[in-house]
């Protein structure tokens, strides 16, 4: 075992955890990195396609700008969220992070006038270099950033703790370096949590190979809280074949470039959505696409798992061919501009809910445990939001009263967390599974009970089911090639019991929720209650190993409902 000291040590290399590391090193605080992916190559970063405008940049209308913050707040967070951390990240976002990233010189696509190409609609949005490409571009100037600023990394390293002082507070991690089997203990004087918001737990999911649930899981290990875990988000749009490219998005946002947005047709062949005519003040219509498809498949004419289509067949194709990136991914199936459409099915996607923290100062409930980014539960994400979170977070450690060294590291707390990584690297007892098969078979319960409808008895058969696994299977894991360097199935073991916290603690907190409300669908609740439910959803464990509830509810300063109680299907965000 290998130890470090460092004054803050960030878990993630995303948007949120290389940007908080760039401000703290700014300010003279020694950060480090660890990422269980490659910097910039990992996590959901890279996946964001658009960038959403904020406030009246590039000569937009007052109307625009409180279009986009209606949208904020009712469609992308169905009014979970605080309306003065949304104010506030707006003002950032417009004034520090886009005149920033334009003197980084990341493209942003412009007209032969040399004018910035906006989408139509409402609420607005660009891209670097095309539709679908931003996230790429955008995380890779973030990956040179750290370089350049000579901030210590570790890549390819899982962090499988939080360890805790004698107050309880955050001093520093154990991480496992899985290209060689080497094991870090950290001292620090804060930790910063940056896992990112999009998991690889459901069967089919947007989430990359290492996004297993880690930080939720470390969080709620470590007495952190956990806030609206069901408020789970789905691309109802996502290629349905081959398996391999479940991620591929059709984007039903508003498109740069041209006024049409995709459209989804039923196994007859009919339209049954359209983004510039369903849900045009949503900039992420994800929410609407799935109800309007469970009605199809409550009519015989869709799955929730396929049998419907999406395409493009219908945009003039020269929008397509300056604009859309993802334009690609048809012509590599065969298929040109006039004839873009495929069978499409929905993908677990990323989290609204998360880790539960002041949005404010992105600290948890745990003294020197932060959060950086969208696996806390105070918003959806994006990469601009995010960004402002790293921001945050990092003016708040600066402004802490932070020790002068690091804390001594907890013996007793490091020893027992080597030995139970230690432990999982042993072969496959008789009639024993490996850590590969249990996750697959726990991604599947999750789509097939926790997909997007959703019962009472099909989650509390999936509980069931996760928590057989758990006594039953988990204690018969073994692998089939021990060997200490780059043995993946170690790291699957490691996986298996954060994919089981989390799963276990989504399905805990959507029982909870006596509601339907944005993604989040219920048949046996099958209405909005702003009444009611219009709270933090939060699970914490107050040390004796059993979940306890708690419910808090949101002030609503500038924008209100209009309904106490409403059908879910009537509910226009
Ligand atoms: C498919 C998809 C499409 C999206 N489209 C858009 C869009 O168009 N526009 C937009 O603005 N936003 C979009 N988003 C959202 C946006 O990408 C995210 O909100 C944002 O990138 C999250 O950044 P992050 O730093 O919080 O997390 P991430 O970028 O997910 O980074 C997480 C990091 O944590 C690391 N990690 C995980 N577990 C561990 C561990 N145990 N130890 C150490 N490291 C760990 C990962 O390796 C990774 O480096 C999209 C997201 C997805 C998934």
């Amino acid at each position: 075992m290998q130890t470090l000291e460092t004054d803050v040590v960030i878990v993630g290399g995303g948007a949120g955890g290389t940007y908080a590391a760039l401000c703290l090193r700014e300010a003279g605080l020694k950060p480090l990195i660890i990422a269980k992916g490659i910097i910039g190559k990992s996590g959901a970063s890279i996946f964001a396609g658009n960038m959403v405008l904020a406030g009246t940049m590039l000569d937009g209308s007052e109307e625009e700008a409180q279009a986009t913050r209606d949208w904020v707040v009712r469609w992308y967070n169905h009014f979970l969220c605080d309306q003065d951390y949304c104010l506030d990240a707006e003002k950032w976002i417009e004034n520090v992070y886009y005149p920033e990233l334009d003197e980084l010189g990341l493209y942003l696509r412009r007209d032969n006038q040399g004018q910035i190409v906006k989408s139509f609609g409402a609420a607005r949005g660009i891209a670097a270099k095309q539709q679908g490409q931003s996230g790429v571009l955008f995380i890779d100037r973030r990956r040179k950033q750290v370089r350049r600023a000579e901030i210590p990394t570790l890549e390819e390293t899982a962090v499988t703790k939080v360890l805790r002082g004698d107050n309880g507070e955050a001093v520093g991690v154990v991480a496992f370096h899985y290209p060689t089997g080497e094991i870090y203990a950290i001292r620090a004087k804060a930790v910063v949590i940056a896992t990112g918001p999009a998991d690889r737990i459901a069967a089919r999911a947007t989430g990359t190979r290492e996004q297993s649930g880690d930080g939720l899981a470390l969080a709620y290990r470590a007495g952190g809280e956990l806030l609206n875990l069901e408020i789970q988000w789905w691309h109802a749009s996502d290629f349905k074949w081959p398996t391999v490219w479940q991620r591929m998005h059709i984007y039903p946002n508003p498109l740069v470039g041209t006024k049409e947005t995709a459209r989804m047709y039923n196994a007859d062949g009919e339209l049954f959505f359209d983004q510039s005519t369903d849900a045009p003040n949503s900039y992420a219509p994800y929410p609407t696409q799935l109800k309007r498809l469970a009605q199809q498949t409550e009519a015989g004419k869709a799955r929730m798992d396929g049998g419907y289509e999406t395409g493009y067949d219908h945009i003039e194709p020269e929008a397509l061919k300056l604009y859309a990136h993802h334009m690609k991914t048809f012509e590599k199936v065969g298929l040109g501009y006039d004839e873009a459409r495929v069978e499409t099915a929905p993908t677990w996607h990323y989290r609204q809910g998360g880790i539960n923290l002041d949005p404010h100062t992105m600290k948890t409930n745990v003294p020197g445990l932060y959060v950086a980014g969208a696996v806390g539960g105070h918003n959806n994400g994006s990469i601009g939001f995010v960004s402002y979170d790293a921001f945050v977070c990092a003016e708040s450690i600066k402004g802490a009263d932070l020790p002068a060294d690091p804390a001594p590291l907890p013996t007793a707390q490091v020893n027992a967390e080597v030995a139970r990584i230690e432990g999982l690297l042993h072969d496959m007892p008789e009639g024993g599974t490996t850590p590969t098969r249990l996750k697959m078979r726990i991604r599947d319960i999750m789509y097939e009970k926790m997909g997007f409808v959703k019962t009472k008895d099909g989650m509390e058969s999936a509980l069931d089911e996760l928590r057989r696994i758990r006594a039953e299977d988990v204690p018969r894991m073994g692998l089939k090639d021990t060997t200490r360097v780059q043995n993946y199935g170690w790291l699957d073991g490691l996986d298996v019991f954060n994919l089981l916290d989390a799963s276990e603690l989504t399905i805990l907190s959507a029982l909870n929720r006596k509601e339907s409300r944005g993604p989040f669908y219920r048949t046996d609740c099958p209405y909005t209650d702003n009444r009611n439910w219009l709270v933090k959803n939060i699970l914490s464990d107050d040390g004796s190993g059993t979940v306890q509830y708690r419910i808090e509810p949101y002030k609503l300063p500038y924008l209100e409902p209009e309904f106490e109680r409403e059908d879910y299907f009537k509910v226009d965000w």
